[in-house]
């Protein structure tokens, strides 16, 4: 015994199931836990306790989700494994889990089992990766390879976006060199959908994007029309899906998301409704050929074979193995956990509603989906509840403006929350919003 291998294995023993046991200690604990941090625990750089509560069942802000247990198991071991999953012959573990991971994820979002995809860090690098796809096919379709000949003198194309687009489709944008102040804004309706009918008539190809749930409302516009709509022109239409798009995976809610499975590209998020760790997002086309041009990478020793290798659908070459969190969300859940899930959210959503109706507050979306705006009067009195909510620390929620109008955004997309963690967050809120009328 004593051998300095020997020490260091039991040191190790010792570090990763102390870690272990407070990883459990924190994950079972967190019902209990304030959700934002005090400040002091922040100052004192206090591990645990300065954390947000975020993966418990109380934390409703941005639309953050949680993570499931098969899950945060599953990213441990990906963690102690530590493959890169830029190519199969680096982890073909990593490259078949991901495989597999993706075919489930394109029958659960009811996209056409022959797409390709790449897994990325989220919706934004999804939003770029496809975009990217789809600038490549327009521009070759009139003779110009954006690759090889850049964008200088390049065809112009035309950008359609809708007014509530999200701010990370125009970051995409700018990144692949279609100027912001170029791209065409289509009116969109008081829920945030784009209006079909004020689309400008399109003589040339055009890259349409579209989302599937809005950001504040949950609001989806409406594909099918716009689908149409692109046929006649040949044009390209991406869709913005981060958590929208796992409407899906519900009956009694896939008539969302009905014709979006004939857009051409999407972009979704894993690590938000469907609570896989961070970070998580799929870029996913029906169109793998400029996909591969765009994102691909040649050397001599990245020479592949006939399977597809992970890091040419994506802007990145080395990378963690995302597709085993991915792979144990999908299994674990199964597609009933799935729907079970998305129609569990979209209920408390209701009841969030409902109960702040009661109490005397504005709901100012129809709640379709699981994200509510509630307004508690003025602009600063909604601030200040807003704040206060947060400071009190039974739960935390963000604020927006919609449409001009100031609200507190209530998202729910954690598997963890319980009706009665939603009872407990409405009665904080009503609590913390008396309190401010007497003020
Ligand atoms: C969150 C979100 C994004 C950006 O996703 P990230 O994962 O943060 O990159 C894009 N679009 C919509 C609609 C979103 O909700």
């Amino acid at each position: 015994m004593n051998s300095p291998e020997e020490r260091l294995a039991v040191a190790t023993r010792q570090l990763l199931h102390t870690a272990a046991e407070r990883a459990t200690n924190y994950v079972l604990g967190i019902r209990d836990r304030r959700v934002a941090p005090q400040d002091s625990d922040i100052a004192a750089l206090a591990g645990s306790p300065a954390t947000m509560a975020s993966t418990g069942g109380r934390y409703f802000g941005f639309v953050i989700g949680g993570t499931l247990p098969a899950v945060l198991a599953a990213n441990w071991l990906a963690g102690a494994w530590d493959q890169n999953a830029a190519l199969r012959v680096m982890s073909p573990v990593a490259a078949v889990l991901e495989d597999v991971a993706l075919r489930w994820a394109y029958e659960a979002l009811g996209l056409p089992a022959d797409c390709e995809g790449g897994i990325v860090t989220g919706a934004t690098a999804a939003n770029f990766t496809a975009l990217a796809a789809a600038r490549q096919a327009l521009l070759e379709r009139q003779g110009w390879n954006a690759v090889a000949d850049g964008l200088f003198g390049a065809p112009p194309i035309e950008m359609i976006v809708g007014a509530e687009v999200h701010a990370s489709v125009l970051k995409a944008l700018g990144l692949l060199g279609f100027g912001n102040r170029r791209i065409t804004i289509v009116e969109a309706d008081a829920q945030g959908r784009m209006r079909p009918e004020k689309l400008p008539h399109l003589r040339k190809p055009a890259i349409i994007c579209i989302q599937a749930g809005n950001v504040n409302t949950g609001a989806f516009d409406p594909a099918g029309p716009i689908c149409e709509a692109a046929k006649i022109s040949r044009s390209w239409v991406h869709v913005d899906g981060a958590f929208g798009l796992w409407a899906a995976a519900s009956p009694q809610y896939r008539h969302l998301v009905s014709g979006y499975a004939n857009a051409d590209s999407w972009a979704t998020d894993a690590h938000k409704w469907l609570n896989v760790t961070y970070d998580c997002g799929l870029a996913i086309t029906k169109h793998p050929a400029p996909l591969r041009t765009t994102m691909g990478m040649s050397a001599a020793y990245l020479a592949t074979g006939a399977q597809r290798e992970p890091m040419h659908q994506t802007p990145e070459a080395s990378r963690r193995a995302r597709g085993v969190e991915l792979w144990a969300a999908l299994k674990s859940l199964g597609s009933a956990g799935l729907a079970e899930l998305v129609e569990r959210s979209c209920a408390q959503a209701r009841l969030f509603a409902r109960q702040l109706e009661e109490a005397g507050f504005h709901i100012l979306n129809e709640v379709v989906l699981n994200q509510v705006l509630v307004s508690f009067g003025s602009p600063e009195r909604t601030q200040e509840v807003i704040r206060l909510v947060q400071q009190e620390g039974t739960c935390w929620c963000g604020s927006t403006v919609w449409q001009g109008k100031v609200a507190m955004r209530i998202s729910v997309s954690s598997w963890a929350t319980t009706d009665e963690d939603v009872d407990r967050s409405v009665a904080a809120m009503i609590r913390v919003a008396r309190f401010c009328r007497e003020v």
